[in-house]
């Protein structure tokens, strides 16, 4: 359909942090919430299913790839505002699609503080709400006012309370896991303002902290893991001797930089030799300590089983 600007098969390991999968038997990156309703009845009418990529920095995508529409919420929806408050703070308003790093340093050029985490997380906004994506004791929750979404029927508004946000999970992420459609489109955030050189100097300090500790220059999805309740899932690897460690040569290996993150050193892995070493260090990693990790990574397309 022209208007819709929807292409078929398309090579989707591009779209992905792990830079690995199959293509997307049709995509599309809409530039406003009508839109993504026009593609949503669209692929009604044919009868297959949607997903819903941000930048494809927690996903992996299966070597089949995806046998449906998808969805990318990128720079097309990418707007950025901000606006005075009564209360002397400052709301951002950005669509799902801006970089969330982005605006992470725009609440740093404007002094506000309490976003610096988020200048190191390599998604979009959708996907940071979605995710209630956090580091370095920060998280999305703490400063969402209001999230606007497409929920299959129309455009709504909610506030933050009511996003339900929680570890590594959203209302949006709970309405997905009941095949619900929930498309992010824009968030509002409110924040205070504070020392710009200490701002600044804290969006540096993580920075280093960062990649002093994170294979940040080889494909992965991040932390492969969610954190269990009372351990670290990166102890629990290296604890069960996996750090480094790889099947075979296929790329796939357990970062020896970071045993939380599984990577695809060399862009040579298939999705499927990633599963496989994801599925082993869940294994091992059960054995040796009892805990049963979880993986924090959303599986896009078939893995079998
Ligand atoms: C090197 C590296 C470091 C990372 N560090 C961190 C970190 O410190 N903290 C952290 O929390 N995460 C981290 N991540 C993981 C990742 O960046 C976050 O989970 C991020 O929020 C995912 O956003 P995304 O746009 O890439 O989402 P995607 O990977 O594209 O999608 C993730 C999920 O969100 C859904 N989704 C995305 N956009 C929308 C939307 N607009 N509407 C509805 N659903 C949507 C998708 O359907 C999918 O289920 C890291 C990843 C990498 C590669």
């Amino acid at each position: 359909m022209a208007e819709l600007n929807i292409s078929e098969n398309v090579p989707l390991a591009g779209y992905s942090t792990f830079r690995c999968g199959g293509p997307a038997r049709y995509f599309a990156e809409p530039s406003t919430g009508d839109e993504v309703a026009a593609l949503f009845k669209w692929a009604e009418d044919k009868g297959i299913e949607v997903f819903i990529l941000g930048n494809g920095s927690n996903c992996l995508i299966s070597d089949e790839g995806f046998d449906g529409l998808v969805i990318r919420i990128a720079k097309n929806m990418s707007g950025l505002s901000s606006e005075e408050t009564d209360d002397g703070r400052v709301k951002i308003t950005c669509g799902a699609g801006l970089p969330y790093a982005r605006f992470g340093s725009y609440c740093a050029e404007l002094s506000l503080t309490g976003a610096e985490f988020a200048c190191g997380i390599p998604g979009s906004c959708g996907g940071a709400v979605f995710m209630n994506a956090g580091a370095y004791g920060g998280e999305t929750k703490d400063f969402v006012t209001k999230v606007t979404y497409w929920n299959g029927e129309n455009i709504r508004s909610i506030n933050g309370a009511e996003c339900d946000f929680g570890y590594r999970t959203s209302l949006f992420e709970k309405l997905a896991g009941e095949g619900k459609t929930a498309v992010i489109l824009e968030f509002e955030a409110v924040l205070s303002k504070g020392n710009k050189d200490e701002i600044t100097a804290l969006v540096e300090d993580l920075r280093r902290r960062r990649t002093a500790s994170q294979p940040l220059d080889v494909p992965s999805a991040g932390s492969t893991f969610k954190r269990p309740e009372g351990y670290f899932a990166a102890k629990l690897i290296e604890d069960a001797g996996l750090k480094g460690f790889a099947l075979d040569d296929s790329g796939a290996q357990v970062s020896p930089k970071h045993a939380g993150f599984v990577v695809n050193n060399g862009g040579t892995a298939r999705a499927s030799d990633v599963m496989r070493l994801i599925d082993y260090v869940v294994e091992k990693v059960f054995e040796n300590s009892g805990v049963r990790l979880e993986k924090e990574v959303r599986l896009v397309g078939n893995f079998g089983g």
